[in-house]
């Protein structure tokens, strides 16, 4: 039976929804709008439309939001002396530097230079060993989002077999974490893979939960999974243009494959990415109950 699509958009839009709720709150009980920056390095076209769309989900949710453009030739020390201005701007709740960046300037200083009460992407190695250790924290928005879809999705992740393929610091590696944590959402048992693993098809094979973060167009197909497999895509892969110029978008599933074999699956478009930009709101509204000094709003982890 084809599978069941788990729709990235109307789960996004149920949490738009609670956060509203939060953010109307926030302004009638404690005067405090949410305030989330961002900033962007270079003129990378894909970068700028991700920058777009967070702007764009601030605006339609009522949270502030300040875009920080700079040349591509902008300095480290230029960059990280704009981030010291926003972690002490009352005003922004958020601080978030759009990745990747230039090459002469180094990533890890520059997330390192947020505040870890800023920093809602949730890269800060404070909040990434925090989370590792389940403690209160800003989770990474993608992997917090792929949470997110199976928790409200009634996904049954205790015990079951999940397999991830793709092990970055953004997706991967925490995911890993998440699903490794005794409390909802967790209780897995979690594999990992990678280029380096040996037999992939059979770590797939066994997933009872598949979770794709390749980053290449189609590389799970359905000889690769078993009967009744959940499956999460993460890859947006730009694999071409419609004749009106727009990009086409893959995953890094065969989509059409795998929804013959699996009871549930992503979309791409329309599966994680919209979860993502929910839940930097998510946590940019997060961060403002947190420099409220109400810890006790924020979720504990
Ligand atoms: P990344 O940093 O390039 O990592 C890709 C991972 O996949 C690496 O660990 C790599 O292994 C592994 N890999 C690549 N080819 C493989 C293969 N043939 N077999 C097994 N493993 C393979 O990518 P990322 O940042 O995690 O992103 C992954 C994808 O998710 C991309 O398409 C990205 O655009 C997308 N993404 C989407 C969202 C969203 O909101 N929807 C957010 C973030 C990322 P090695 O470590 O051995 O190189």
């Amino acid at each position: 039976m084809p599978a069941k699509i788990i729709s990235g958009t109307q789960i996004a839009g149920q949490i738009r929804e609670d956060l509203q709720k939060e953010i109307a709150g926030l302004k009638e009980k404690h005067g405090v709008i949410p305030g989330l920056a961002t900033i962007l390095v270079g003129d990378d076209p894909a970068s700028g439309i991700y920058v777009g769309q967070k702007e764009k989900s601030c605006r339609n949710l009522g949270i502030y939001s300040k875009r920080v453009d700079l040349p591509a030739e902008t300095s480290e020390k230029d960059l990280l002396s704009i981030i010291d201005k926003l972690n002490k701007d009352p005003q922004i709740h958020g601080v978030l530097v759009q990745l990747p960046l230039p090459e002469h300037i180094d990533e890890y200083s520059v997330i390192c230079a947020i505040d870890p009460d800023k920093d809602v992407d949730g890269f800060h190695p404070v909040n990434v060993g925090k989370m590792m250790l389940g403690k209160r924290c800003f989770i990474p928005c993608t992997p917090h989002g792929i949470l997110e879809l199976l928790l409200r999705s009634n996904i049954q992740t205790e015990g079951a077999e999940v397999v991830i393929v793709g092990r970055s610091n953004i997706v991967g590696k925490p995911i890993l974490n998440l699903m490794l944590q005794k409390r909802p959402g967790g209780n897995a048992t979690v594999t990992i893979c990678h280029t380096r693993t040996k037999n992939l098809e059979f770590h797939t094979k066994r997933a009872d939960i598949l979770i794709a973060a390749i980053g290449r167009p189609k590389t799970i197909s359905g000889d690769m999974v078993k009967e009744g497999v959940v499956v999460i895509d993460v890859g947006v892969n730009r694999v071409g243009k419609t004749p009106e110029g727009k990009s086409i978008l893959s995953g890094d599933v065969d989509f059409d494959s795998v929804k013959e074999k699996a009871a549930a699956i992503t979309p791409v478009p329309g599966g994680v990415g919209p979860m993502t930009i929910v839940m930097l709101m998510k946590n940019t509204v997060e961060a403002a109950f947190l420099n409220r000094g109400r810890k006790s709003e924020v979720r504990e982890q």
